[in-house]
């Protein structure tokens, strides 16, 4: 069977040893270009099997990065469409995920999420005070070496479903 690839996409490399393998992974890295190992590909060229290679210190920095998210409690802080934002706090050990605001401002709200971001920023200083982004709409604030208290009412009035905001804000 023959399959036409598109040579934009896809290149047919022989790599003759592993010194040769080195440079070519370089090469791909530094070109961004993904690599298929023994790729099998069906009538519609789908891609049916294939080792994808992907460069080690990246992956073990993204485990790394999970598993350090997983441990905390984090603020996302999700723009919305109409310019307001969700401030969603989100406590992975104890499976607690609030709504504290669907319409915050940011700007002078004073809502109990802006108000995180303001303590915080009062007691570690602007630059040291661990802010990411999580995704394009979303940023994430670590709160990990904080306790928040809240109380019962609070935690039934603004429980939401993490299934429902996860892959938002992530
Ligand atoms: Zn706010």
């Amino acid at each position: 069977m023959e399959i036409e690839l598109a040579p934009e996409t896809y290149r047919l490399c022989i790599i003759e040893n592993d010194a040769e393998f080195d440079k070519f992974m370089h090469w791909t890295k530094q070109n961004a270009i993904g690599v298929l190992v023994d790729p099998f590909f069906d009538d519609e060229k789908n891609l049916l099997k294939g080792a994808v290679i992907e460069d080690l210190a990246e992956l073990e920095k993204q485990n790394k990065h999970i598993e350090e998210v997983e441990r905390f409690c984090l603020l996302f802080t999700k723009s919305n469409e109409d310019g307001t934002f969700s401030q969603i706090y989100r406590d992975f050990v104890n499976d607690v995920t609030l709504l504290l605001h669907d319409k915050c401002t940011c700007d002078g709200c004073k809502c109990i999420g802006c108000q995180m971001y303001d303590v915080r920023i009062a007691h570690y200083g602007k630059d040291n005070v661990d802010i990411r982004q999580s995704n394009e709409n979303t940023i994430v604030l670590n709160l990990s070496d904080s306790e928040s208290e809240w109380t019962q009412e609070f935690v039934e009035n603004h429980s939401v479903d993490w299934n429902d905001w996860e892959s938002l804000v992530t």
